[in-house]
């Protein structure tokens, strides 16, 4: 827990929030400035910053809220979609620093842009660069 975080501060009930779901270790709650109707962020109740910071049965846990709850604020709100998905470090345009995981309805034609296009201009990488990187990780 962390005194200044926003998110904790809803998690303890000290700011309000529009809580849509909840189970012992995650808490699910509308986004206050929504991208989108029904746009929802799903928290572990104990304050990560980072996917790297998140043990691994909660991560199962707050993964497990996302899949359960993704089809019904789409069908809430009628959207045909719904990008999933979280900024991850601040430089991925992580703002509020308690891991949180976005889902965004999305509807035919709403002019939004897929996941692809959360990157800056594509690496020109070659074959070889490819590999090197998937080896690494791998040996990592
Ligand atoms: P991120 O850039 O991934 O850290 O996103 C932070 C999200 O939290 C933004 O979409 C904000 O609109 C949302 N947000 C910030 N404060 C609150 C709040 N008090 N209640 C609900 N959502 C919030
Ligand atoms: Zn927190």
């Amino acid at each position: 827990m962390s005194e200044e975080c926003i998110f904790c501060s809803i998690v303890d009930g000290d700011i309000p929030a529009r809580t849509v779901h909840e189970t012992d270790a995650a808490l699910a709650f509308l986004d206050a400035n929504p991208l989108a109707p029904g746009h929802t962020l799903v928290v572990p109740k104990a304050h990560h910053r980072q996917i790297e910071d998140l043990p691994a049965d909660l991560a199962q846990e707050v993964f497990d809220v996302v899949t359960e709850l993704t089809p019904h604020v789409r069908s809430v709100v009628d959207a045909d979609a719904a990008n999933v998905g979280l900024n991850d470090g601040e430089a991925a345009g992580q703002e509020v620093p308690h891991l949180h995981v976005h889902i965004v309805p999305r509807f035919e034609g709403d002019g939004g842009a897929p996941i692809h296009a959360v990157a800056g201009e594509r690496p020109d990488l070659t074959d070889d660069e490819i590999d090197a990187i998937a080896e690494s990780i791998r040996s990592e």
